[in-house]
């Protein structure tokens, strides 16, 4: 099949009902409800960019089983250039995304060709597994499918792991095994994209170490969404349908959803791991999928960063405010944290090495610094959005108030210094989208959490990096610094 378009995608969901309940609807077909037929629409773009005369040669490549073209973002990297030409296909879906997608196709596609790279780590819990994975990646890529993925326990109580809860039974575990595959029941949190997914990848996070009677909650599989007994429990819809008025909303509100698990059968040929809770809490650094995810995540930053010094020097021009010096710094700030992210991807790229796997993959201290950096960077680029933008964050009638009644009084009061009323209006609506409507808070909510605790995070770069060289450094120091002292001091 290879590379779909956009209407292939669209026609796959629709040929795919699932259990999708939001705001007391049960839906089915999601690609015409209200609230998700934005994000199914700009998928649909993201796909058919892959048919483009113009960027064939950067979106696509042949697949090695079918000779067809399928994603960029599927290649298994051997070399620096192959790093290069993956990256600039994430670049072209973040571009048109403005980084407001953390969940376009290529963040979980980037994930799948890691794991089958390492099938070796997978097979060390059954040779079936690693078989296994192997062949759902060529699957996922050659079907071009999209995925979603939920890796956290639903959040009950976090001072006991999932076997010691009040009801064992909240968490999604094995309920049985049967001779077609393993049943699962429980729930999960948090989907993103799922709703409006091709398939789901249910992973295990790293929360399971060390705590008793895991076993049952540890595996790692792939099933499609429209699966018997999967339930995807959609938070409200932030997309109105109010295109211009709501410019970030209507196209790029990707849903979060609870994911219940109602005795799902999951077939052997879709188990990747089973009951090795070691196995499941070194899956991602092992199998360095973390690594090729951050690789994508940094290009989404800095397609975000760019997009909010776009809009913050914009707001500024067309306000008249660029002569102030704090005004000046606070866009100077932005500049730092988008260069930032761009020296960070370039170091992690021209760092890059072959791992055991055979696979090219970026340098990983670069990436996690941008990957900690970034919730942190993130939340104040929003807090200057607010701080350039003031009141005119609120003085903002809609497209209708532009031709109704109020037109005469919108046009004065509301023009700018270079822009006339409307185009005033469109852009501050764009900034409070940015930044303060239901949108702009869940990007907020998102980059701080969406790789991890932030806290875990940080305690997590803390156990990896190497921080020898550096204490070495001070030891030889204060060896110098005694041996010169014992020569200077009194006879
Ligand atoms: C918008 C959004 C989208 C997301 N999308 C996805 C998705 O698509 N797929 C997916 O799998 N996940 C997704 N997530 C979930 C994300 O992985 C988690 O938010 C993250 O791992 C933190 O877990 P938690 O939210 O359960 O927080 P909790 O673990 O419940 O933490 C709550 C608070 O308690 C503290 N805390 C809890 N336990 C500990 C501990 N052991 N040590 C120290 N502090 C602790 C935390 O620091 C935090 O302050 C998404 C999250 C958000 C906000």
């Amino acid at each position: 099949m290879g590379a779909r378009t956009g209407r292939e995608f669209v026609e796959d969901l629709r040929n795919a009902p699932r259990d999708v309940y939001i705001e007391g609807e049960h839906v089915r077909d999601v690609t015409r409800h209200p609230r998700l037929r934005g994000i199914v629409r700009t998928l649909a773009e993201l796909y058919d960019m892959q048919h483009d005369p113009a960027l064939r040669d950067d979106m696509t490549y042949p697949s090695p089983a079918t000779g067809e073209r399928v994603g960029m973002s599927f290649l298994t990297p051997r070399t620096g250039d192959d790093l290069v030409r993956r990256r600039r296909m994430m670049e072209r879906w973040a571009g048109h995304t403005l980084g407001m997608m953390g969940r376009s196709p290529d963040y979980l596609n980037a994930s799948f060709m890691a794991f089958a790279a390492a099938r070796s780590f997978f097979a060390q819990n059954d040779p079936a597994y690693g078989e296994n994975v192997a062949r759902y990646y060529e699957r996922v890529r050659d079907h071009d499918l999209c995925l979603t993925h939920t890796l956290i326990a639903p959040q009950v109580n976090r001072a006991v792991g999932p076997a010691q809860q009040a009801d064992p039974t909240i968490v999604a575990r094995i309920v049985r095994e049967t001779d077609a595959g393993i049943v699962i029941s429980g729930g999960r949190m948090l989907a993103t994209l799922g709703p409006v997914a091709d398939e789901i990848a249910v992973f295990p996070s790293t929360v399971l170490r060390g705590q008793p009677g895991s076993e049952d909650y540890a595996f790692a599989f792939a099933i499609p969404c429209d699966t018997p007994g999967l339930r995807f429990l959609c938070r409200e819809g932030f997309d109105l349908g109010r295109g211009i008025d709501h410019p970030l909303a209507s196209r790029f509100e990707e849903m979060d959803a609870v994911v219940a698990f109602d005795n799902v059968l999951v077939p052997w040929e879709r188990v990747f791991l089973a009951r090795d809770v070691d196995l499941c809490n070194d899956v991602y650094g092992e199998t360095h999928a973390v690594i090729h995810m951050a690789h994508q995540v940094v290009v989404k930053n800095i397609a975000k960063s760019e997009f909010f010094l776009g809009l913050v020097s914009l707001l500024a021009e067309t306000i008249g405010i660029t002569q102030f010096q704090h005004v000046q710094e606070k866009i100077a700030e932005v500049i730092t944290y988008h260069e930032s992210m761009k020296a960070l991807l370039r170091a992690a790229e021209v760092d890059a090495a072959l791992d055991v796997y055979g696979v090219m993959c970026p340098a990983r201290p670069p990436l996690d610094v941008a990957r900690n950096l970034f919730p942190r960077m993130y939340p104040r680029i929003v807090e200057i959005v607010q701080l350039l933008g003031a009141s005119g964050l609120m003085a903002l009638p809609t497209e209708a108030d532009m031709v109704g009644e109020a037109a005469a009084d919108i046009a004065k009061y509301l023009q700018a210094r270079t822009a006339p009323a409307r185009e005033r209006v469109r852009l501050f609506r764009l900034a409070w989208d940015a930044s303060l409507s239901a949108f702009g808070s869940r990007q907020v909510l998102y980059e701080r959490f969406f790789f991890g605790d932030p806290v875990r995070m940080m305690s997590a770069l803390y156990n990896v990096y190497d921080k020898e060289p550096a204490m070495e450094r001070v030891r030889a120091f204060l060896e110098r610094a005694a041996a010169g002292g014992a020569e200077e001091g009194p006879a």
